[in-house]
């Protein structure tokens, strides 16, 4: 049985099905992977909602870690019994095997293991891009990074302590901050019992930062905006508490002339060669030690639903994997 978890309809975590698939050879650009553990992500809870639509019925998941099984014809990075890793379009990560595009799947170095591996693709390549691809940050820089002690957010914490760069995280307890503290985070605020506007202002002796890296959305956008430098640049990058409402672009000049982009990981990722670079970059901090990937929580492929609940719910911290 190839166990694979898909979605009929838009919804609440109910609506994942484990089914059996059937499965198939790789045709040209493909590979056949053999799974050994697959990463959860919040944009996979964007997907079951429909927030970000699907053709259904679609299967779910991102990323994910294995053993190439079989390789379509005009794949020339990889060979049969392989260890790979990636994070990839189109979702269907969430099974024991798949075919699929070879592009950004990519050779696991031996010192990394499929449970790193299947969590720090996403996540990793996300912060590879949000501090060394977005916008110019060096050593010295601040930077505000919410959700720290989540998945992104560790890594996030971790990679700014490698590079000099001073985080200002945010975190949903005061457990949450002390994990980001931990990992590297310079201060930490604990945003359900502080106004973070005011601390981030305190912090900074009424500065603000250079950069706010904001994937919580709806409930920190604006105060986001409000903790930057006049000319600082604000990085949005995903929706867990909601989308951003309709905004007024001239908000950006009465603030300070500032500067906002909405990065996804899948148009950094779309060539394999800068997909391998990335990969390398993240590699590189890992088995260096400078950046340690906590899995926080595993589940296994079976309680989908349970993982999906605990990560919409707030209670996980880190990367969260499903086992196969
Ligand atoms: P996390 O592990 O960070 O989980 C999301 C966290 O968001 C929660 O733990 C919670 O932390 C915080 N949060 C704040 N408000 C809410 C809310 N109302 N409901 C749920 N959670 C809330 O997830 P990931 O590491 O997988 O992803 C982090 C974010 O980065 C997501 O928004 C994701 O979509 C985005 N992302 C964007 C990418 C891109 O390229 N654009 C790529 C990868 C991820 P707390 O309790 O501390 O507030």
């Amino acid at each position: 049985m190839n166990r694979t978890v898909i979605i009929n309809e838009f919804g609440g975590s109910n609506k994942l099905k484990v089914v059996d698939y059937p499965i198939n050879e790789p045709g040209i650009g493909e590979i056949r992977i053999s799974h050994k553990a697959c990463g959860l992500n919040f944009i996979d809870v964007y997907q079951r909602t429909g927030l970000y639509p699907l053709d259904l019925p679609h299967a779910l998941g991102m990323e994910g870690s294995g053993i190439i099984e079989a390789i379509g014809d005009n794949v020339s990075h990889l060979k049969v019994g392989d260890r790979v890793a990636y994070a990839s379009m189109p979702p269907g990560s969430y099974c024991d095997k798949r075919v699929m595009p070879a592009a950004q799947v990519c050779p696991l170095p031996d010192e990394i293991s499929f449970e790193q591996g299947a969590a720090m693709m996403l996540q990793g390549m996300t912060v590879e891009y949000l501090f060394g691809r977005t916008t110019p940050i060096k050593a010295g820089d601040t930077v505000l990074f919410h959700a720290a002690a989540g998945g992104v957010g560790l890594i996030a914490c971790q990679w700014a302590k490698s590079e000099n760069i001073t985080l200002i995280g945010t975190a949903g307890s005061d457990e949450k901050c002390k994990l980001a503290l931990e990992n590297g985070a310079t201060h930490c605020i604990n945003y359900n019992k502080n106004n973070f506007e005011e601390k981030v202002k305190d912090l900074t002796n009424g500065v603000g930062v250079d950069v706010v890296m904001d994937s919580v959305g709806q409930s920190t956008f604006e105060g986001s905006l409000n903790c930057l430098k006049p000319l600082g640049m604000m990085i949005t990058f995903g929706n867990a508490s909601g989308p951003i409402p309709p905004f007024n672009l001239g908000q950006l000049g009465a603030k300070g002339s500032l500067k906002i982009t909405r990065p996804t990981l899948f148009t950094h990722i779309g060539n394999h060669d800068v997909c391998q670079e990335m990969a390398n970059n993240l590699f590189t901090k890992v088995i260096s030690g400078q950046i340690k990937i906590i899995i926080g929580q595993k589940f296994p492929l079976s309680d989908i639903a349970l993982a999906h609940d605990s990560l919409e719910s707030r209670m996980t911290t880190g990367s969260t994997i499903l086992t196969i």
